[in-house]
């Protein structure tokens, strides 16, 4: 993903309705986890080393870029992971055109549970990973592939785990788990800009946006995970989260604060990102918020490795992990 809009376009007004707390990380259980909000809610536990085994299993394949053997192999261990858990898998194969021309072969996996339910929420991320490490500080790598341990298989390997928990304990709503391809090949900098360089990002979300895996595919609304995996990570409410769907975010914020992750989910209003939620809340009109860490300190907007060779499997942070897989986890499982 990349940045869309300058800071001056960012400014929003939002009424907080709940209030900001600033205390230690807290290590939550699943056993307190059970009846937050006061309602008997079963929550099961999510597990953040068998998501941080997903992120590995993952980066182990190399960098999944678009076209390559890797890419493929990773399509089949996710296809075959997701089978043994959802009620049904289903991979959308498509192609795109890449900003140099490429045509790009796509697949978006979809897993689903409880399919006949038409009260349905979607969480995705994206499996790909970028051809180019075009922010190393190294320009000699700027053309290398990088492993997007963060940037996509962190998100993936969060929604696999909550796919293990949902397979064990079934949800109130119907879940789709959709790991979109294509998110990260988007015009790099080092070759020209022109006018149509950000619909070059996030092709397969664009894709599904408008041709869903079946007809009339609805939701009520999605969440997008992406880059969530970084040691202190910060997440702050993303303007296209806040413009198309404030109340989701909202609460995701409130479920987070009532977890004791308020420092990792900030009360603060983030910068616009041209991400896979971004032509999904365009096209789809289902309200979609993305979780991405920011980082404003940095001159890219984002955390310190992002699109370098740094972004590996050492970078990955369990706690990180843990914050947001409790987080969805708890999400999903309120939601009736
Ligand atoms: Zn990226």
């Amino acid at each position: 993903m990349t940045k869309k809009y300058s800071l001056s376009m960012l400014i929003l007004s939002v009424f907080l309705l709940f209030s900001c707390e600033n205390g230690k990380k807290a290590q939550k259980t699943s056993a307190e986890l059970k009846s937050i909000s006061g309602n008997e809610i079963s929550v099961p536990p999510f597990n953040a080393d068998s998501a941080f085994s997903f992120v590995a299993a993952q980066t182990a394949f190399g960098p999944r870029v678009p076209n390559t053997a890797a890419h493929q192999k990773c399509a089949l261990y996710l296809q075959n992971k997701l089978r043994g858990y959802a009620d049904t898998v289903m991979v959308q194969e498509f192609q795109m055109r890449a900003f140099d021309g490429t045509i790009l072969n796509g697949k978006n996996i979809i897993a689903s549970f409880n399919p006949k339910n038409e009260k349905r929420i979607f969480l995705s991320a994206h499996w790909d990973s970028r051809p180019f490490a075009d922010h190393d500080p190294d320009a000699a790598n700027h053309k290398t592939p990088i492993d997007g341990a963060n940037d996509g298989a962190s998100g993936v390997g969060i929604l696999i785990e909550l796919a293990r928990l949902l397979q064990i304990q079934k949800a109130e709503m119907g879940v789709d788990i959709i790991l979109f391809d294509l998110e990260d090949y988007g015009t790099p900098e080092f070759a020209p800009r022109t006018a149509n360089s950000e619909n070059t990002w996030a092709l397969g979300s664009q894709y599904w946006s408008l041709n869903p895996h079946y007809p009339n595919y609805n939701a009520q609304y999605g969440i997008l995970l992406d880059m969530v995996g970084a040691k202190n990570a910060v997440f702050r409410m993303e303007y296209f989260s806040m413009l198309y769907a404030p109340q989701i975010v909202k609460d995701v914020w409130k479920t987070a604060a009532t977890l004791g992750f308020s420092d990792y989910f900030l009360l603060e209003n983030g910068s616009s990102v041209l991400d896979d939620h971004y032509f999904i809340n365009r096209n789809s009109q289902i309200p979609t918020i993305d979780i991405i860490q920011h980082d404003s300190k940095m001159a890219s907007g984002f955390y310190e490795h992002w699109h370098t060779l740094n972004d590996n499997l050492q970078n990955i942070d369990k706690e990180t992990l843990n914050a947001v897989g409790l987080v969805v986890t708890q999400v999903v499982y309120q939601e009736r």
